[in-house]
């Protein structure tokens, strides 16, 4: 791994005009301390993005927005993308692409679609590496007319960020697998190394 391409993005830090990168579907505040403005909505009380880009505040009119981040037209082979989950079958799981990683800029927007192809070994007696709705970091093998096939095998790669399936909250990693600290139940994913402590980084192994 690179250490010179590391970025390292703190979403909890959001004061001091920090610039942070969020998720869709991160939450960046309360509805009690701020107003949801562009790009964001209001779910259960919360604040979340639902965009890949930086959180704004204005705090004289208590509104919160994230502005998208600068946008790309394509994305080659080797480079390293930022997505949802949002289908998953036997053989792949497909990918709603919302940012890639650009070596100058940091991460940029890029909307497009790729997949996953899943180890033959995933079956009834195992389950699969991504579910529906994790939000994973993958690189690009290839790109094509009908989606790029991705990879999120190495370290730096896999989930970022997962619900529990039973209790929609936010899972922990524990031991190497991933656990929900609400109803304990535990999950075998393919997380990424900073799970849960995001950094941006291009080069990965
Ligand atoms: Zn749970």
């Amino acid at each position: 791994m690179a250490q010179s391409s590391r970025k390292l993005v703190n979403i909890d830090n959001t004061k001091g005009g920090v610039e942070n990168l969020v998720l869709p579907g991160d939450i960046i505040s309360t509805a009690e301390e701020y107003v949801p403005g562009k790009n964001t909505a209001e779910m259960e009380g919360r604040i979340i993005s639902l965009v890949y880009g930086n959180v704004k505040k204005d705090d004289k009119n208590l509104l919160i927005s994230v502005s998208p981040l600068k946008s790309r037209k394509s994305i080659r082979a080797g480079d390293t993308v930022y997505g949802q989950v949002f289908k998953v079958d036997q053989r792949k799981a497909s990918i709603k692409i919302g940012a890639a990683y650009d070596p100058v800029s940091g991460a940029i927007q890029f909307n497009g679609e790729g997949y996953v192809n899943l180890p033959q070994q995933y079956d009834r007696n195992s389950s699969p590496p991504v579910r529906i709705g994790d939000i994973v970091r993958a690189r690009v093998v290839r790109t094509g007319d009908r989606g790029s096939e991705l990879t999120i095998a190495g370290k730096g790669l896999g989930i970022l960020k997962t619900l529990c399936p039973r209790c929609r909250l936010p899972m922990t990693r524990k031991n190497g697998s991933l656990y929900c600290d609400n109803c304990e139940k535990s999950e075998m994913r393919k997380v990424a190394d900073d799970y849960g402590a995001i950094e941006i980084y291009g080069e990965m192994q």
